[in-house]
């Protein structure tokens, strides 16, 4: 999936020292080409961030650093984390080219999927309705219809939430010095829990319940996703969840945090020093 740039001449440079905390999905009650040519046009002194068309091009018109001008006007809002300022400052605009009543294309969702994943990733948007929401929410009375009722909200929380299945799993033991920790195999990959893991190797482990994140301290900071992400340093490695433990991959976890990782096939242990 890939983005394309089109810029448009109606932002303003920077977020007034503000911090993206969300996402306002909308649709653009037109059709392309002239629903992308209007929000460059100066005239029209609106924009957003990204235009998701019905064939799952993705158009980028303003950087998110800066401020696009998608959902300044506020009537009868219902948003908990409106705070009486622009509410442009502080979201990241996404318009759907459909007309207003219109479902998104299956290649549109997908689209914006992605767009979702990698936005709330860049941005560290937890995924829940209060940070990934509709310009209805922020204007009840002229925007009532956008995104409109048949917008697949339940579809893009259940998908950035998702975790995905586990493949058949054997168990393995992973030596960290004394520390004698139960692992399990998977693909040829050895995993550890990872609050043992790195107990193990003397790191503090944290969990962010809002992301799904599992932060090895000292952490980095602006990554998340829906799935089991764990984060080291600059490092993210993918994670599995499973009996609500999450395993990290042994290697990875402990090369990132300067470890060497070697296996003893007498004993089939992992050891890490
Ligand atoms: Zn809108």
């Amino acid at each position: 999936m890939n983005i394309a740039w089109a810029p448009s001449p109606n932002y303003r440079t920077g977020r007034n020292r503000r911090q993206v905390i969300a996402i306002v999905n909308h649709i653009t009650a037109g059709l392309m080409p002239g629903t992308l040519s209007w929000l460059q046009n100066p005239s029209a002194q609106a924009s957003a961030h990204y235009l998701v068309t019905k064939t799952g091009y993705i158009f980028q018109l303003v950087k998110d650093e800066d401020t696009a001008w998608h959902a300044g006007i506020v009537n009868q809002a219902n948003w908990s984390l409106y705070d009486g300022t622009n509410p442009n400052y502080y979201t990241l605009g996404i318009e759907h080219e459909a007309l207003t009543g219109e479902a998104l294309t299956e290649q549109q969702l997908q689209a914006t999927l992605w767009l979702h994943q990698q936005l709330t990733s860049r941005w560290n948007i937890p995924i829940d309705q209060d940070h990934i929401i509709g310009h209805y929410r922020l204007d009840s009375v002229n925007r009532a219809d956008d995104p409109g009722s048949l917008f697949p909200w339940n579809r893009l929380f259940a998908d950035l939430t998702a975790i995905e299945p586990v493949p058949t799993q054997s168990q393995v033991n992973v030596r960290v010095g004394t520390t004698l920790i139960l692992g399990i195999i998977i693909e040829n990959r050895a995993y550890a829990p990872v609050r043992e893991l790195g107990q193990a190797l003397g790191s503090q482990i944290d969990w962010d319940s809002n992301t799904n994140t599992v932060l090895v301290q000292p952490p980095s900071t602006g990554v998340t996703a829906g799935k089991v992400r764990i984060v080291v340093s600059n490092a993210v490695i993918n994670g599995v969840l499973i009996d609500n433990r999450t395993f990290a991959p042994v290697r990875d976890l402990a090369e990132s945090l300067g470890h060497q990782v070697g296996w003893d096939s007498s004993s089939k242990t992992v050891i890490v020093s």
